[in-house]
């Protein structure tokens, strides 16, 4: 496990632009697939300054809101792996990040390899540039047995 050491990324702080402050999201939360229109006449990023039009259900609009103030994702990649069964690792966020952000962490989690043996839910890397969110390890990659580990095995069994 490591801990990222790079500045913490605060892209995702940025304020919304003109153009940002109308726009219609079709949110993903249900197979509803509900078409909200966001509007922010005041053109702050308050909560109490946005108004939402075409949502089913509160969900909907709670959604809404965080695209249009906070929008966050996750990463699902991978990492090269030295010394294991398998060349590389599968990794996950456990939490999602600002979207503002992304690039950069992703960039931050390929410039790593990591030393097998590897669990499935070991945290690789810990508090990504900062954001508060770890990388975790979604499957496990065992040492790779080494060449000479397997001569011996075979001389004794002869
Ligand atoms: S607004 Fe509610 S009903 Fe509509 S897609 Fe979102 S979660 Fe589903």
């Amino acid at each position: 496990m490591t801990v990222s050491g790079r500045e913490p990324c605060t892209k995702g702080n940025r304020l919304q632009t003109t153009a940002e402050r109308v726009r219609t999201l079709t949110c993903i939360i249900c197979p509803n697939g509900c078409e909200i229109r966001a509007e922010n006449k005041a053109g702050e990023k308050e909560a109490a300054d946005w108004r939402f039009e075409g949502a089913l259900c509160p969900r909907g609009e709670k959604y809404a809101l965080q695209e249009m103030t906070d929008p966050r994702r996750t990463i699902a990649t991978s990492a090269a792996v030295r010394g294991g069964e398998e060349p590389l690792v599968s990794l996950r966020l456990t939490e999602p990040i600002p979207l503002g952000c992304v690039r950069e962490a992703a960039e931050e989690i390929h410039r790593y390899t990591l030393i097998a043996p590897i669990h499935a839910g070991d945290v690789v890397i810990r508090n990504l540039l900062g954001l508060g969110s770890d990388v975790i390890a979604t499957r496990t990659v065992k040492a790779a047995v080494k060449a000479v580990q397997a001569c011996t095995v075979r001389e004794e069994m002869s």
